[in-house]
């Protein structure tokens, strides 16, 4: 790895979102090493990686972020200055149908990289290391650890939490932790929480690839309930942009929401992927709309979630660029290319 002056501890970088920030976060900050830890799961993906391997600022270490041995090694081997926590569980239904996974890597990891960075960044509570005086542990967590909302509203930094499913309640544990290592320890700490993504590199198992996937192989596309659960959808790349620039300068143990201004429900998600669709790849005969099928609703399914971006947009100067239409098109495209070159 180049000889640079930060290197930073990216978990989860094989995964969907890591994946899109390491490619932008190695575009932006060519003074800057990235060691990218991942266990590589069943969500991880190192072809979400092609062209990094060759960068000298990249390293890329197989490992669990439970595995304390490991994590310190790599904290006093690799001389980190920094972490962006992306490493977890992160599909509801797999939380519903198997929590154990979910407590394990999101509440124990997050615990493992925080007690590490204490040790190698802390001289005592609330006294750096001179050393480490920017040393920040940036933890991504999810809008979901609010619960849920009726038809209108939204999340603030300010709400309480309200975790629903075993997904959101061990995001929500990990973001407690985070906060007590600011307020015990003095930790440069940093949350942000953000609003459903979309775009290039997410795993199969989430909507809108299976949308996408179910439209291209001419199966039913299945839509939890009446379709009527509504997310606000954020495309991967503005979220990049918000972790970078919360990271490299949000106030030291603030937490932060992200979202992308773009509420839908499930239905009209599925309805704007197949008229796309119909467009980009029209079928011999019908419309992708004629195989939406609604299926029995997850239990517990949250009904809405919504976030104010208030306080990134004001203090940050950050907000979403993306349309829905042109994310989507987007996304489109990459799996296109995906799907049909498996044929
Ligand atoms: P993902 O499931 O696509 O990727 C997770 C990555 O973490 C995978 O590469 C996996 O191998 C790795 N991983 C899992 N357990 C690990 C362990 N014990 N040690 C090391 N690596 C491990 O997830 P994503 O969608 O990219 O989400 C990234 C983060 O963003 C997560 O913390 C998630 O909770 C949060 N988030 C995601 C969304 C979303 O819409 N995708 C929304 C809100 C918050």
């Amino acid at each position: 790895m180049g000889d640079h002056q930060d290197t930073i501890l990216i978990t989860g970088g094989a995964g969907f979102i890591g994946s899109n920030f390491i490619k932008h976060y190695l575009t932006n900050n060519p003074k800057s090493n990235i060691v990218n830890l991942d266990k590589l799961t069943y969500a991880a993906n190192l072809e979400n990686l092609s062209g990094v391997e060759e960068s000298d600022q990249y390293e890329f270490i197989h490992g669990d972020i439970c595995d304390v041995d490991l994590v310190n090694t790599l904290f006093k081997e690799k001389k980190i200055t920094g972490v962006i926590n992306f490493a977890a569980e992160s599909h509801v239904d797999n939380s519903i149908e198997n929590p154990d996974s979910f407590i394990r890597t999101n509440i124990q990891g997050t615990y493992t990289l925080l007690e590490a960075a204490n040790k190698h960044w802390m001289q005592s509570p609330h006294n750096v290391k001179p050393e480490h005086k920017k040393a920040r542990f940036h933890h991504i967590s999810t809008d979901e650890v609010y619960g849920s909302l009726g038809d209108t509203g939204h999340f603030t930094e300010e709400s309480s939490y309200a975790p629903n499913s075993p997904y959101s309640a061990s995001k929500a544990s990990s973001d407690f932790l985070v906060r007590s290592y600011h307020h015990t320890y003095g930790m440069n700490t940093i949350i942000t929480n953000c609003s459903n993504n979309y775009g290039p590199n997410q795993h199969d198992e989430k909507l809108i690839p299976t949308i996408i996937r179910k439209a291209l192989t001419g199966e039913n596309i299945p839509i939890y309930g009446d379709g009527k659960n509504v997310r606000d959808w954020l495309y991967v790349e503005d979220h990049c942009f918000a972790i970078k620039r919360t990271f490299e300068a949000g106030t030291i143990g603030e937490t932060y929401l992200i979202g992308g201004a773009s509420e839908r429900d499930n239905l009209s998600i599925a309805n704007i992927i197949c008229k796309q669709l119909d467009q980009i790849k029209p079928k011999e005969s019908g419309s992708y709309l004629n195989q939406i099928t609604f299926v029995k609703d997850r239990p517990g399914h949250d009904f809405r979630y919504a976030v104010d971006i208030s306080k990134i947009r004001e203090e940050l100067n950050w907000e979403p660029s993306e349309k829905l239409d042109s994310g989507i098109r987007k996304t489109i495209n990459f799996y296109l290319k995906k799907y049909l070159a498996k044929k």
